[in-house]
């Protein structure tokens, strides 16, 4: 199945084939059609499934026949639960736009930085990507009307429901007209989202990618045994191996990540930890650094778990594990995206083997363990 026989206009098709994406990713052959023909869709798949591109390309095309007054009135509204994940999607929009007929107008919103700007810039945008307190925000002081949405997107609904922002949801809701088009994607489909579903969405087309099965399998994963001590130097141990790569170190909290960077640091290895507790404005120029490939090493919290599509990222180095089985799966699935290879390395201390066991048992995989008395550390 090439992309040109989804129904894609030709100033999509001419982006797809400069971006060389070669054939659409299994969302993509079903959900794209799909979407162009007005259904409602509800797409159970993670990110690095290509499920961004599913509602992106529709949305420009469809937008290309409507006549655009510049007004406050956005068209096309996505719902994201992080302020990472609606810069990227906002790029993806950017993109995709590049040989459009009739320009677009794309805006990402979100908190943590200074409303003000966000409320002016707003006039004349037809695709809002929002998360949804900044949003409500916006609504209430009039910078947006959202009565003539034609096409909403939930994305990360699980996410969204995890982050506590139900409420948030039912009022945006609200706000909106009775007569759209709906699109929601969620890595799983928990009960929450299921309800989302039923209130929201009018016979969808039912979309499920396994990807993180999939995905798994072309990921090399091993794991260090090592005490608390001694993870210091096991990581600098590797990172000093990997210097040519970049890596991605997950800690479970903020003060760790603060840590770890710090230590590094003073080894003289350059690194950003980027997590809940950082600005806005920190945490936006550490990633802006690692996708661009400058930045060799980042540290994060599960904040960067999910949602988050570094192109080509080699090595995922868990310093701490998560918490649940799945987090790991997200986690490692940072790596060996869009079908590149990818390894994972996992920390695991005396007291994290039984856990660790819970996440081979559930992921369905034996992770190799090496002795890290074995190593000359520094
Ligand atoms: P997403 O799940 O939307 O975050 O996409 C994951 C990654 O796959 C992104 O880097 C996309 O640029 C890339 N991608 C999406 N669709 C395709 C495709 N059909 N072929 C190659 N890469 C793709």
């Amino acid at each position: 199945m090439s992309f040109a026989l989804l129904g894609l206009d030709l100033s999509l098709l001419k982006v797809i084939d400069s971006l060389d994406y070669k054939k659409p990713y299994p969302i993509q052959q079903k959900a794209i059609p799909a979407i162009l023909e007005k259904n409602d869709i509800l797409g159970i798949a993670k990110t690095g499934s290509g499920k961004t591109a599913c509602y992106v390309l529709p949305i420009l095309q469809g937008l290309q026949s409507m006549v655009k007054e510049k007004n406050r009135n956005v068209s096309a509204l996505i719902i994201v639960p992080t302020r990472e994940l609606a810069a990227q999607v906002e790029e993806v929009f950017r993109q995709f736009s590049a040989y459009l007929p009739n320009p677009i107008k794309t805006m990402a919103v979100y908190g943590g930085v200074s409303i003000n700007p966000q409320m002016k810039a707003l006039y004349g945008v037809n695709v809002l990507i929002a998360t949804p307190g900044r949003l409500i925000e916006l609504a209430d002081s009039k910078a947006v009307h959202l009565s003539l949405v034609s096409t909403l997107v939930i994305d990360e609904a699980d996410k969204m429901l995890n982050l506590g922002f139900k409420d948030e949801m039912d009022k945006i809701f609200s706000l909106l007209p009775s007569v759209r088009q709906n699109l929601l994607f969620s890595a799983t489909l928990n009960k929450g989202v299921d309800k989302i579903n039923r209130v929201l969405l009018t016979n969808p087309v039912v979309i499920k990618i396994e990807e993180e099965e999939d995905n798994i399998d072309q990921i090399k994963q091993v794991a260090y045994s090592v005490s608390e001590e001694v993870k210091g130097p096991l990581l600098r141990y590797l990172l000093t191996k990997l210097k040519d790569y970049q890596v991605l170190v997950f800690t479970s909290s903020t003060r760790k990540a603060d840590n770890v960077g710090h230590k590094l640091r003073k080894n003289g290895i350059p690194c950003e930890a980027i997590h809940s507790k950082k600005s806005q404005g920190a945490r936006t120029a550490a990633l802006r650094e690692f996708k661009a490939g400058r930045l060799k090493v980042l540290i994060a919290t599960d904040l960067l778990s999910r949602g988050i599509d570094i192109d080509t990222l080699p090595f995922v180095i868990n310093y701490e594990l998560p918490r649940s089985p799945k987090d790991y799966i997200h986690r490692i699935g940072r790596t060996g995206r869009a079908e590149a290879i990818g390894e994972a390395i996992s920390f695991i201390t005396n007291a994290d083997r039984h856990h660790f066991k819970t996440i081979q048992k559930k992921m369905g995989k034996w992770v190799t363990m090496i002795n890290s008395d074995s190593l000359s550390l520094p």
